[in-house]
């Protein structure tokens, strides 16, 4: 190996996803081994057909913030649904096996959404395999969240997972606090989805994603993490103002242009973003992603350290996954 090849090699930073979804296989229990394989030939066919429609879905994401509100609700209601048929061709454990593979990510942070992503099923894929992390979300209705957190916690659950927009639920509901308060005993980061697509085919109540909602939150929780999920999609300014305000915010990276990653990196501290994707939904999103972090960089907008800050090391320390840093020390700018 020439020395140079060697030098990148020894020096390749880790690489850690912080917002994957796998789903469920739709056939693979109950189709024959042959049937099943000749499926999953297709899918890795049709995965290769969508990758210009799946180009143009993240090109246009990125550009729709610039529209006046009443045109881009209208379209996000359309576009909401974009990424579903996506999900037939690229979705399971071993497509996000495959796609880690093929980009070179090392770690993904799987996260639950019950009924359609169970949190037994996050575990059971996380158990025992260190390149998966679980997150789980406690569902409406559950009876003892915390106590069942807690059960998840034992199970191996590390990150808890908050999706108001999707439930429906105001802030203000007790099963919120249950789980505030157990998350925080348990030292474990809490990830909330930010940022108001307008689609009440997805979700329940958009409008409670809007970031700066959670504001008594960060004020109750001081010594909880919080990541902002998808830097309030958007809307990434007020994610960032959010987290100016309040220390123990982070953000990811998801949905995000590079533009709005590195105005991240200056306005908190590259140690406070975390490279995220929100595999698969639109497809090819591992490629997307690292693309944007890589073209900051590039461009000059960040210097490579801050790029290996936020490609893995960060979440590397934030999940204690680095031997000489303490878990739960988050980041301040
Ligand atoms: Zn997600």
């Amino acid at each position: 190996m020439p020395q140079t090849a060697l030098y990148s090699y020894l020096t390749m930073p880790v690489v850690i996803d912080f917002h994957t979804h796998i789903f469920p296989s739709a056939y693979k229990d109950f189709l024959p081994e042959k049937s099943a394989a000749a499926i999953e030939r297709f899918r890795k066919q049709a995965r290769s057909w969508l990758r210009p429609v799946s180009r143009t879905l993240h090109k246009t994401q990125t550009v729709l913030r610039h529209l006046p509100e009443p045109a881009r609700d209208r379209l996000d209601r359309i576009g909401g649904l974009a990424p579903l048929p996506g999900l037939l061709v690229e979705s399971t454990e071993s497509d996000l096996r495959e796609a880690m593979r093929e980009y070179e990510v090392d770690r993904a942070v799987i996260i639950s959404h019950p009924p359609f992503i169970p949190n037994d099923f996050i575990i059971e894929a996380a158990a025992n395999q260190p390149d998966f992390i679980a997150a789980v979300n406690i569902p409406t209705g559950t009876r003892g969240p915390g106590a069942v957190l807690k059960k998840l916690h034992g199970e191996g659950a590390r990150i808890l997972k908050i999706h108001p927009a999707a439930d429906g639920d105001g802030l203000g509901a007790p099963r919120y606090k249950a789980l505030l308060r157990t998350a925080t005993d348990l030292a474990m980061p809490v990830i909330l989805h930010t940022g108001c697509l307008h689609s009440k085919m997805i979700y329940r109540d958009p409008g409670l994603g809007a970031a700066e909602l959670f504001k008594p939150w960060f004020k109750a929780f001081p010594e909880t993490v919080f990541i902002l999920a998808h830097m309030n999609f958007h809307d990434p300014t007020t994610a960032l103002d959010l987290a100016q305000e309040f220390p123990n915010l982070l953000v990811d990276t998801s949905w995000q242009p590079s533009e709005s990653i590195a105005e991240a990196a200056r306005r908190i501290g590259a140690e406070r973003v975390l490279f995220g994707t929100d595999w698969p939904l639109v497809g090819n999103n591992i490629r997307v992603g690292l693309r944007r972090v890589r073209e900051c960089v590039r461009s000059g907008m960040i210097k490579p350290e801050d790029a290996d800050l936020i490609l893995g090391l960060n979440a590397e320390r934030l999940l204690g996954l680095c031997p000489s840093t303490s878990p739960q020390s988050a980041p301040t700018s």
